[in-house]
């Protein structure tokens, strides 16, 4: 009994039964007709049969009148008590659960996607598009020089950035450190060019004022053609090989994959196709 009742709670916690106020008055009202339903057809049956075996103290039309009425309000109050608070309980605990689950999917600090949500995303939006991997060049000289807190407001500002020139159209995400992503839809390669330059102009010319000064970042940026159905993993690999390259370039600068290692100078050139890590 108390493991049925338990998979029942569970059950209307996952599917969301207890949504909304109104659904619990649904739940409360149910519950008090089905309470008084049973309660009342329990004590007519004992009532009839303690009549027939003369236990009963009084005519059974009396127990029809005062007795059935009384039970009628005590099954009410009580169920309606019991079903009340158990349904704000199921409510509440569905309510906690929504908000984890939407905290469990964002970067604390920027407030973007985290790698996880943003990968999900990007699987289920089954459509053509670019990845386009974002990092922050010499991000560790502004930690070393401003201070950690410097930089934290660092990649708040790059979020802001990203968000204004992206969202909501586009997907952007924080996938750690001063790594960013951004999907971006569409299948023309001159429009995704466009705005990834100017996402890293906006963020170059951004100035963030920090406790101990002025600060200035640029961005470099690898970019893979996403053509729906291409795995994941095998397009992160491709804007990551393409952002090694533009780091490799000197930084502040956007390569996509096709640009390839030809833009090395030999000596320079990775032979298993470099990787930053
Ligand atoms: P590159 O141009 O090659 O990308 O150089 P870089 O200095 O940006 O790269 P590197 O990977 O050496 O350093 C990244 C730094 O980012 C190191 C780490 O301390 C810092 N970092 C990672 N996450 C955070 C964060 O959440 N806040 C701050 N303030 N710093 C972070
Ligand atoms: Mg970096
Ligand atoms: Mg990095």
């Amino acid at each position: 009994m108390r493991g049925r009742l338990a998979l029942w709670l569970r059950a209307q916690w996952e599917v969301g039964v207890f949504r909304t106020r109104a659904d619990i008055s649904t739940f409360v009202l149910n519950t008090v007709l089905v309470a008084i339903t049973l309660a009342t057809a329990t004590y007519l049956m004992v009532a009839a049969i303690l009549t027939n075996f003369s236990f009963f103290p009084y005519p059974f039309s009396e127990a029809l009148g005062f007795n059935t009425s009384t039970t009628v309000m005590i099954a009410a109050s009580v169920s309606a008590l019991l079903a009340w608070l158990l349904g704000t309980a199921v409510h509440e605990m569905a309510l906690s659960r929504a908000e984890f689950e939407r905290l469990s999917r964002l970067d604390p600090l920027s407030g973007l996607f985290n790698r996880r949500a943003f990968a999900e995303k990007m699987v289920a939006a089954n459509v053509n598009g670019f990845f386009v991997l974002f990092d922050v060049d010499r991000f560790k000289a502004v930690n070393d020089v401003y201070g950690h807190a410097a930089g934290d407001e660092v990649i708040v500002a790059i979020a802001e950035e990203l968000q204004r020139v992206f969202a909501p159209t586009h997907l952007v995400g924080r996938f750690g450190g001063e790594e960013f992503a951004v999907f971006i839809h569409g299948e023309d390669r001159g429009d995704c060019s466009l705005l990834v330059e100017e996402a890293r102009r906006s963020v170059a010319a951004r100035r963030v004022e920090t406790a101990h000064g002025m600060v200035a970042v640029t961005m470099s940026a690898g970019i893979a053609d996403r053509p729906a159905g291409r795995p994941f993993d095998a397009v992160f690999e491709a804007a990551d090989h393409a952002l090694y390259l533009a780091k490799s370039l000197g930084r502040d600068r956007a390569i996509h994959e096709d640009e390839g290692e030809g833009l090395l100078e030999p000596s320079r050139r990775v032979a298993a196709g470099g990787r930053r890590r």
